[in-house]
């Protein structure tokens, strides 16, 4: 198969819905060999169906440092490298500060701030060829929306660890971007509220502020990721891509 990732191999986590599923279509279009990983088997085998071929799917969560090791010692065997790696997986849940636990903090920072952190630092050693690190943080690394503290908190360190990683891994020839999307439209819509009704209420509000007027689509994303994981963006590292319809720009 031809394609401009013909080769290279590549891992998504989060990578059987959403954002992460786009993505991973589009990496395997353009001839990559992709990874996608998860904590859901059913939903894992319903993407690997219809991404079609040069897929695979492994079960795992990130902030489980034993379901990473696993996860990397599979892939090492398997095709020993790794040159792309998408940190994608996320989770979000909608709590004002002055109701929030323990448990709902720990829960936001263990799996999006903890889990990309060694998601990416438990990859380093399979990058043997240099390659492409694509951070997915969020337009709300910006923002102060009430309830969305702590995720947007992980988000902001996200956009953190790039810096430091584009910095620390440039000599191994590893480009580390973000990309920060606007309100699109996945599956982490809905998990957020508890009624249809509440659903549709909030995204009328946000399309009333972004500047676009609609949501963005997870395909205009993998469009976003496969720039910074591609050579098309060789000489950029440390960048945030924001693709948010203008909400956080103008
Ligand atoms: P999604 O719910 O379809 O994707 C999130 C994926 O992460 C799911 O497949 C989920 O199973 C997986 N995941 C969650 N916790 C995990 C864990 N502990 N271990 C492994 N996998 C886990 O929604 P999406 O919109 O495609 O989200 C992808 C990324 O984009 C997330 O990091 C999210 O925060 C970010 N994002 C989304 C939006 C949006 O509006 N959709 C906006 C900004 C940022």
């Amino acid at each position: 198969m031809s394609g401009t990732l013909h080769g290279k191999i590549a891992l998504i986590t989060g990578g059987s819905t959403g954002i992460g599923l786009a993505t991973a279509k589009r990496f395997a279009g353009e001839g990559a060999f992709v990874y996608i990983t998860g904590r859901r088997a059913t939903e894992l085998d319903k993407a690997v169906a219809e991404i079609g071929g040069n897929v695979r799917a492994i079960t795992g969560d990130i902030a489980n440092l034993d379901d990473l090791d696993r996860l990397y010692a599979t892939i090492g065997e398997e095709k020993g490298r790794l040159d792309i790696l998408v940190a994608n997986a996320g989770t979000v849940e909608l709590r004002p500060t002055a109701l929030a636990d323990a448990e709902h903090f720990d829960k936001t920072f263990n799996t999006n701030a903890r889990g990309t952190y060694f998601t990416v630092q438990k990859a380093l050693p399979l990058f043997i060829e240099g390659g492409a690190i694509v951070l997915v943080s969020s337009g709300m690394n910006v923002k102060g929306f009430p309830a969305y503290g702590a995720y947007a908190g992980t988000k902001a360190a996200i956009r953190s660890f790039a810096r430091t990683w584009a910095a620390e891994l440039k000599d191994q020839g590893i480009r580390v971007n973000v990309l920060s999307p606007g309100v699109i439209e996945t599956p982490i819509i809905d998990v957020q509220f508890t009624t249809p009704e509440a659903v549709e209420t909030a995204l009328a509000a946000f399309k009333s502020i972004i500047p676009m007027g609609r949501l963005g689509r997870p395909e205009e994303m993998a469009d976003a990721v496969y720039y910074l994981a591609s050579d098309q963006s060789s000489y950029t590292t440390g960048f945030e891509l924001v693709a948010d319809g203008g909400v956080t720009e103008i």
